[in-house]
C-alpha cells in the first residue's frame, strides 16, 4: 500500500547507494551489523556519522524519501556487497574463501565477459566469491530491521530500505543442497520474505526489492523459467503490501557503474513486470531519454506507480534541471503526476563517482522536479542547498 509516496506526486528519491565519505574507513568484514554497531566504538561512530552525513546531503537536496546510502556495505570492489552483504550473513551458505581463485559463478549472470581478463567485469566477478548452498537457506544475520532503525532515527523523512532480491542471490550462488535451482530460488525468496516482514513490522515505510531476473536477459529464458522467477518474487513480497509500500527496482547494471546490456529494452519483460505484486516499479530512463516510459506505463496495472530514473549513475556529467524537467514532461504524456515518481537510474555508490557528483545530481533532480511542480501548481520542495543567500 502507498505509505511513503501517498499523496506525493512526483516524489523524489535515489535508488539507494551513495559514495562513502572518504573518512569512513571502518568495515564490517563479515560481522553482523549489530556486533559491530553495538560492540565496536570506532565502527559505531563512523557508521552513525556517515549515515547522518548522507541523510543530511539528501535533505539539503530536497529529496522526499531518503536512504542510508547503504553504509552497511564494506568499502569493497565495484559494489560486491550488494550481493556480499547477504552472502556473508545468510544461513545455509558456505563461507567465502577469498584466498582461492574466484571461479564461482563466472558463467552465471555475467557470461563470457566475466571470463575475459581484459574486461572490467572479470575484476568484479573475481572478487565476488559466490558461496555454495550447503544447507537450508535462512535470513541469518541480515538484521535489516536494525540497519533501518539506525537510519530512520536520524530523519523525519521516510528512509527507504533496499535489498538485492533472492533470485539474483541464487543466480550468483553455486547449488548443492536443493533438488534443483527452482527450489533454491524459492528458498532464497522465502528467507528474505521473513526478513522483510521484520523490517515492515519495525515501521519501514518503503521496502525496495532489487533486480528480479526478468528484464536483463533480453527476453531469453534460461535455466529458471520466467514464471518461476515471477512466482518466487511474489513469494518474496507476500503479505508485505498489507503493511508497507513495496517497490521493485530494475536497471541495466551497476558493478563498477557498468551497464551490462549493450542495447537494453524493457519491452520483452513488460508482461512479466506487470505480474509483480508491488506498488511501484522503477525503470532506467536517462540513457534512452525516456523512450520506453509510455510502454512501461501501459503495461503495468493502473494502480502501480512508475518511478523513472532522471539521473544517470554511470555518467559524471551533472544533469541540468531544465533537461530533467523535459524528461518529466515527456513521462507525463503517458503517466499522471500522481502515478509518477523520480529517482536515479541506479545507485551512486559502486566506485562510479564522488560524493560531490552524487550531491549535485540529487540537487539537480529536485530543481528539475520543482520546475514541473510549478507548472502543475503543485507545492515545490525546499532545497536548502540551492539557497543563494548562503553562497560563499
Ligand atoms: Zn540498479
Amino acid at each position: 500500500m502507498f505509505v511513503a509516496t501517498k499523496a506525493k506526486p512526483l516524489a523524489t528519491t535515489i535508488t539507494g547507494s551513495l559514495p562513502r565519505p572518504q573518512w569512513f574507513t571502518e568495515n564490517l568484514h563479515g560481522r553482523p551489523f549489530l556486533t559491530a554497531f553495538n560492540g565496536d566504538a570506532v565502527y559505531r561512530e563512523q557508521y552513525n556519522d556517515a549515515v547522518a552525513a548522507l541523510i543530511s546531503d539528501q535533505t539539503r537536496a530536497g529529496l522526499d524519501i531518503v536512504t542510508d546510502g547503504e553504509m552497511r556495505f564494506d568499502r569493497d570492489i565495484g559494489g560486491r556487497s550488494w550481493f556480499g552483504y547477504a552472502f556473508d550473513r545468510m544461513e545455509g551458505l558456505s563461507r567465502q574463501d577469498h584466498s582461492s581463485h574466484g571461479t564461482g559463478s563466472r558463467h552465471r549472470g555475467f557470461a563470457e565477459r566475466a571470463g575475459t581478463a581484459g574486461d572490467i567485469l572479470s575484476e568484479f566477478v573475481s572478487t565476488l566469491q559466490p558461496p555454495k548452498v550447503v544447507g537450508p537457506i535462512g535470513a541469518g544475520a541480515l538484521q535489516y530491521d536494525a540497519v533501518w532503525r539506525a537510519a530512520q532515527r536520524l530523519s523525519t523523512r521516510p528512509v527507504k530500505m533496499g535489498s538485492c532480491c533472492g533470485q539474483m542471490l541464487d543466480r550468483q550462488s553455486l547449488g548443492g543442497f536443493y533438488r534443483d535451482r527452482r527450489d533454491q530460488v524459492l528458498a532464497f525468496s522465502k528467507a528474505l520474505n521473513e526478513e522483510y516482514h521484520r523490517l515492515a513490522d519495525a515501521g519501514c515505510a518503503v521496502i525496495q526489492i532489487e533486480e528480479p531476473c526478468l528484464h536483463n536477459t533480453g527476453g531469453v529464458e534460461g535455466e529458471v523459467p520466467f514464471p518461476v522467477y515471477i512466482g518466487a518474487f511474489n513469494a518474496e513480497v507476500a503479505g508485505l503490501r498489507a503493511k508497507t509500500e513495496v517497490w521493485c527496482h530494475t536497471c541495466w547494471g551497476n558493478p563498477f557503474a557498468q551497464r551490462l546490456a549493450q542495447q537494453p529494452s524493457y519491452k520483452p519483460a513488460l508482461s512479466h513486470l506487470a505480474q509483480l505484486d508491488v506498488d511501484v516499479v522503477t525503470v532506467e530512463a536517462t540513457e534512452d531519454n525516456g523512450a520506453e516510459i509510455a510502454d512501461v506505463a501501459a503495461a503495468l496495472n493502473r494502480d502501480t506507480k512508475i518511478c523513472i530514473g532522471v539521473l544517470n549513475h554511470r555518467s559524471l556529467q551533472i544533469e541540468l534541471p531544465d533537461d530533467i524537467a523535459a524528461l518529466i514532461r515527456k513521462a507525463l504524456k503517458s503517466v499522471t503526476p500522481e502515478r509518477l515518481l523520480l529517482s536515479s537510474d541506479c545507485g551512486f555508490g559502486r566506485q562510479g563517482m564522488s560524493r560531490t557528483h552524487a550531491f549535485y545530481k540529487m540537487i539537480a533532480m529536485v530543481r528539475g522536479a520543482n520546475i514541473v511542480r510549478r507548472e502543475l501548481g503543485l507545492p515545490e520542495a525546499e532545497i536548502p542547498a540551492n539557497d543563494g543567500r548562503f553562497l560563499t
